[in-house]
């Protein structure tokens, strides 16, 4: 029944148009929520729409560079208008990848990856926070940052990226415990490596990096992005209403090897 459905809810899946987000949005979906996501790319968003729309999911877009805070109050504005003012669920999972070695780090690269992941993920559950408030009524709104393994583990390349996953770790605990009285619950999903362009482009950068990781990884692949999607469905649904502030590895094992 309703426990284990999205019917009748909305949400806000940032970084839709790949990947794990591209799951999360169609996993939502096909669970009965109303959609909205955005990315930067135009007309990539617009292809997925289409493909959304043949399969009858009810999936609206946007573009909207989630580094840029004018751009966050912008999507925030579209949302108010295309959702009704209503949202249930608010997915924080757009994110950049940069994999250097921490002394060849720039001031500009710094700057990009903690504006994409973390300052985002902030200010768009303070934007989001009213109208999150305005569905907790039915004790069914809810908050899931898309964050990393790399926030637990230390991985050679990954300091800046990783530093912004481990702040997203403890930003769910925080937002947690601050908006438990508003009704709001607010989880993390912490994937291992997953099937994607930035495992691709990780992988193609430094080879070595899947010898070194397979030896310590108990299931042996990386992970689908269904695979992520589905817990975060779980996260936001009501059988999941006594769950707050966790973070939940999606990883094959990789942290408890
Ligand atoms: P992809 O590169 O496959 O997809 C990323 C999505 O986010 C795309 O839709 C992209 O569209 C969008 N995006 C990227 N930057 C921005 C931005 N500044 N503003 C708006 N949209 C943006 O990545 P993944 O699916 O692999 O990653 C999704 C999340 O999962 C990230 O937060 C990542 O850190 C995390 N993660 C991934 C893992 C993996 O192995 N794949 C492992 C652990 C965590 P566009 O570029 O067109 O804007």
């Amino acid at each position: 029944e309703g426990r284990w459905s999205l019917a009748g809810s909305t949400a806000l899946v940032t970084g839709g148009s790949k990947g794990i987000g591209h799951a999360i949005v169609e996993e939502l979906a096909m669970l009965g929520a109303r959609v909205h996501t955005c990315s930067r790319n135009a007309a990539e968003l617009e292809e997925c729409r289409r493909r959304w729309e043949d399969k009858n999911l009810r999936v609206t877009v946007s573009v909207c560079d989630v580094s840029v805070r004018a751009e966050r109050e912008k999507l925030m504005d579209t949302l108010r208008q295309t959702l009704g003012g209503k949202l249930d669920i608010l997915v924080n999972n757009a994110g950049q990848s940069m994999v250097k070695a921490a002394t060849e780090c720039t001031g500009e690269d710094y700057a990009l990856v903690m504006a994409t992941n973390i300052e985002s993920c902030f200010h768009l559950a303070q934007l989001a926070h009213p109208l999150l408030l305005r569905s907790a009524g039915g004790g069914a709104s809810s908050v899931v940052h898309i964050s990393s393994i790399a926030g637990f583990v230390g991985f050679p390349g990954l300091a800046v990226y990783s530093m912004t996953k481990g702040a997203m770790n403890q930003l769910t605990r925080s937002l947690a415990a601050e908006w438990a009285g508003d009704g709001i619950r607010v989880n993390c999903v912490a994937p291992g490596g997953i099937n994607t362009d930035i495992a691709k482009d990780m992988i193609t950068r430094d080879p070595e990096i899947v010898k070194s990781q397979a030896t310590q990884l108990p299931m042996q692949r990386l992970g689908e992005t269904e695979e992520v999607a589905s817990v975060v469905a779980f996260l936001c649904m009501p059988a999941a209403s006594y769950i707050t502030g966790q973070v939940i590895c999606v990883d094959g094992g990789r942290t408890i090897a």
